[in-house]
């Protein structure tokens, strides 16, 4: 066994499907919310920082510059559909519908089972202020990247680790 794992108490579980980092580089269930970050199609040095919350399915999409989504307006962008699917990849639908607190339908993709239910529920923006906690998240999760590697425990990431985030 690499010395990584032995000496690690930590368990890291691999996602339930390959993501496409480059596309959705990070997504979260956390907060009551599915939320993450989502690379800009066109402009390569933009994000939005997109959020779905739990049960009423309120969203919220603003670029990291905390400009409004021009497509968040009256139903998910193509950014909040993107994210739920990088989730489902990450999570697996079932787990994804459960804390969303939806019920999945027959669809032609795992992702579109839980995106159109929520949709069809027609909802409404929510509270802007999740952006600055989502994108401050991501920008810690980054930092963890840009740390030496080390076999040491670290005490901090045990709060937050992708697997206990979900009741
Ligand atoms: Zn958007």
């Amino acid at each position: 066994m690499p010395d990584g794992q032995r000496s690690s108490t930590a368990r890291v579980v691999a996602p339930a499907s390959p993501r496409k980092l480059a596309k959705v580089p990070f997504v979260e269930l956390a907060d009551g919310r599915l939320q993450g970050v989502v690379s800009s199609g066109s402009d390569i040095a933009r994000v939005y920082v997109s959020s779905v919350a739990a049960g009423t399915f309120a969203y919220t999409c603003s670029t990291n510059n905390n400009r409004p989504c021009g497509g968040a307006y009256g139903g998910f962008c193509n950014h909040i559909r993107a994210l739920i699917g990088e989730a489902v990849l990450q999570y697996g639908a079932g787990r994804v519908a459960r804390y969303m607190r939806v019920e999945p339908v027959e669809a032609d993709s795992p992702a579109q089972s839980v995106i159109a239910p929520m949709a069809q529920t027609r909802p409404v923006p929510g509270d802007k202020s999740a952006a600055a906690s989502v994108f401050s998240r991501f920008l810690r999760q980054l930092a963890y990247l840009e740390m030496a590697p080390t076999t040491a425990p670290l005490p901090e990431m045990q709060w937050f680790p992708p697997t206990r985030a979900v009741a």
